[in-house]
């Protein structure tokens, strides 16, 4: 099972659900699957969660009832074989400390493993996700306190993870010691807010503090904060396909604005794949900022050659095999008076596994386009992400099998030139050995072998 996902958390507001909800809303990018709201209040938790976006799953009246306080806010992706309800977050759990939900973006690599030796001690899950190990680990009896038996948790897994936990009177964030998922520190009208990316706290008018760092546990009570580093520090490896894909190009990502690090992306690109064309355009909205990039360093003009939809909504039915191209229609439409006869750069944020990257050639020379030059700004994707990404299995990645060259005869372009790993790490914000490139290079952080992760995925 593959994730990823948008968490939000605040404690110390009486407008908590509600301020959670928005926060939610500008972090619908990172998962449209499902999304929950969990409230502490009264010495308990209050919970509501639903399959869908977050527009869908939660009303005014909702939010009222859910009411203030501290709050925990969960947006997920999934693969379609695991989105189900029961597996939507935050996950609750009544134990013998209390009542704990736990939000959770990342994967943990060990997670097979430690569920199986859980349930040889008799342990009974409720769900196929891995945060779930988490909760089983923190409800052993081991230690009172709930400092303690985290910290003793998170010692035992391996992986990914940027965490919330919500007690009746505590928020809890965590980040993985390599920190290979974001998560950032504000603070709003004196409370204390937690979430993926800066654009939720931008949404809601918090002020940034800071990124909670690789290894940080934060406590947070009310407006105070506790911070405690308990584990060996670990080389970095920040994951750049936040930076080059995911994360939203108005977020301040470990230190730096995503659309700025992306244009960079995208000018490192033309200087290694420069093409005489007459313009270059952006595949939106993944390759908008890439392609700026990439028509400042070359001189090319940018132009606007393909315009999305943005209402189409989850609920479209697919249509027919044999109006495929009619999805393809309804979510890109291209400005034919733009393209006729043109020699277009085409500039994309990755290739996975060709499929829309056909599709947009396909269009593109529908238009009238003359040449069609394909620009990636990220090198070519080989390995899967065990550390959560949504990369299918290896045999799926097109780069994993074929060169670029015969990538492009296979998408029907004129060319294709993908960013090199080297170039990746240039532009990027050093420093180079501080990121996670194991998608691009096959050089995974952690020791667990390919094979025992992919085995993860399949509990
Ligand atoms: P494909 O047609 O399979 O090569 O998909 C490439 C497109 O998918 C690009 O436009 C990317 O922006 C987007 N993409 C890249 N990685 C992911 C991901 N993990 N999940 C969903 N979309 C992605």
């Amino acid at each position: 099972m593959k994730e990823y996902c948008g968490l939000f958390g605040i404690s110390g507001h009486e407008k908590a659900a509600w301020l959670t909800y928005l926060g939610l809303y500008s972090l619908q990018h990172r998962g449209q699957e499902s999304a929950g709201i969990a409230v502490a209040r009264n010495g308990n938790i209050a919970l509501m969660k639903e399959m869908g976006l977050v527009s869908d799953v939660f009303k005014t009246g909702d939010l009222e009832e859910l009411g203030g306080g501290m709050s925990l806010g969960h947006v997920r992706y999934s693969t379609t074989g695991s989105s189900r309800l029961v597996n939507a977050q935050p996950f609750m759990v009544r134990y013998s400390r209390g009542t704990i939900a736990i939000a959770h973006n990342g994967n943990l690599v060990n997670a097979r493993e430690l569920r199986s030796r859980l349930e040889g001690f008799g342990a009974i899950f409720q769900t196929t996700m891995d945060s779930e190990v988490i909760v089983h680990l923190i409800a052993k009896p081991t230690y009172q306190d709930l400092e303690h038996s985290l910290i003793r948790s998170l010692e035992q897994v391996e992986g990914s993870y940027a965490l919330i936990l919500l007690t009746p009177d505590t928020l809890v964030g965590a980040r993985d010691p390599r920190g290979f998922r974001p998560l950032s520190l504000g603070s709003y009208e004196g409370a204390y807010v937690l979430a993926s990316e800066t654009c939720a706290l931008d949404l809601i008018g918090a002020e940034f503090v800071r990124d909670v760092e690789p290894g940080e546990i934060v406590f947070l009570n009310g407006g105070e904060m506790r911070s405690v580093k308990p584990f060996p520090a670990q080389r970095p490896a920040v994951c750049i396909f936040e930076y080059i894909y995911f994360a939203r190009p108005d977020s301040r990502l470990f230190g730096h604005n995503v659309h700025q690090v992306r244009k960079e992306l995208g000018r490192q690109l033309a200087r290694e794949h420069y093409v005489d064309a007459d313009m270059v355009i952006a595949v939106p909205d993944s390759g908008n900022s890439a392609a700026m990039g990439y028509a400042e360093e070359s001189g090319i003009l940018y132009e606007m050659g393909l315009v999305r939809n943005h209402y189409i909504g989850r609920t479209f039915i697919d249509p027919s095999p044999e109006h495929r191209d009619l999805m393809v229609r309804i979510k890109i439409n291209p400005i034919r008076e733009v393209l006729q006869g043109k020699r277009v750069v085409l500039v994309d944020d990755s290739i996975v596994r060709a499929t829309t990257s056909r599709k947009r050639v396909d269009t593109l020379r529908a238009a009238g386009a003359r040449e069609i030059h394909m620009r990636i700004s990220s090198p070519p994707i080989t390995h899967s992400c065990y550390y959560g990404i949504d990369t299918p299995s290896r045999e799926e990645l097109i780069a994993a099998w074929k060169t670029p060259v015969e990538i492009a005869k296979s998408i029907g372009a004129d060319s294709l030139g993908y960013l090199s790993v080297e170039g990746l790490l240039k532009a990027a914000p050093p420093p180079a050995e501080n990121y996670c490139t194991a998608c691009f290079t096959g050089r995974y952080i952690t020791e667990t072998c390919e094979e025992t992760c992919k085995a993860c995925f399949e509990v």
